[in-house]
């Protein structure tokens, strides 16, 4: 369903309000809104809320579509600071804007990225995707940092979290870039892992900057 900004933040914050906050309905003058805002008419017209008596009520769709929209919202929340780095109220800023982007689909993606986070960076939970439900079903990990790989396992590098241009300079140099195929080799008394034909040792501080999508069944 395609919604226009305005809607989603308003049924998010219906969402919020009844399933967090248990209220079953929340008041238009407490959202700050009159009856004929557009988001609520929009809200209305789609059958996701029934507004009654000046107060407005989650309709079954609504649920659903209002879960999908927390769910996106968080996951931006997650992407800004774990994989941009971006902090306070820039980063809040950000992911409002972004949410609005993900469409189904890419926020399994993003969520993939992740390795499917249960938790936003303010300790909100984030409701499960499919592709979450999937992949505690399978004991997949996703993506997860070079230290996690058992010796022998392999697959493609995800990101690197260094902030650092001095760590991130050597890596590159080794050719430790998002794309490439890595395997680790030994992982004591330090980190030795294979890329192309070439081995290289790192330790852990810097092995843990490295983040890999395993292969399946690796
Ligand atoms: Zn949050
Ligand atoms: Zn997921």
């Amino acid at each position: 369903m395609k919604l226009s900004a305005a809607a989603e933040d308003l049924l998010e914050r219906l969402w919020i309000g009844a399933f967090e906050e248990g209220k079953s309905s929340v008041a238009l003058n407490e959202l700050k809104i009159s009856m004929d805002h557009p988001a609520l008419l929009e809200l209305t017209g789609q059958g996701l809320i029934r507004v009654d008596d000046s107060t407005v009520r989650l309709l079954p769709g609504g649920h659903r579509e209002g879960q999908l929209v927390v769910r996106k919202h968080r996951l931006s929340e997650r992407l800004m600071m774990d994989i941009f780095d971006l902090k306070g109220t820039h980063a809040d800023d950000k992911a409002c804007e972004f949410e609005h982007l993900l469409n189904e689909g890419v926020d399994s993606k993003i969520c993939d990225l992740l390795n499917h986070p249960d938790r936003c960076p303010h300790g909100k939970a984030i409701p499960p995707g499919r592709c979450c439900l999937k992949a505690r079903r399978e004991g997949r990990p996703g993506v997860i940092c070079l230290p996690k790989l058992k010796p022998g396992q392999s697959g493609e590098i995800a990101y690197l979290a260094t902030k650092d241009p001095q760590k991130m300079q050597k890596l590159m140099s080794m050719g430790v870039l998002p794309g490439s195929r890595i395997r680790l080799s030994q992982n004591f008394p330090s980190y030795i892992f294979r890329l192309g034909s070439s081995d290289f040792a790192v330790d852990e501080q810097l092995a843990r900057e490295i983040f890999v999508r395993l292969d399946d069944k690796a």
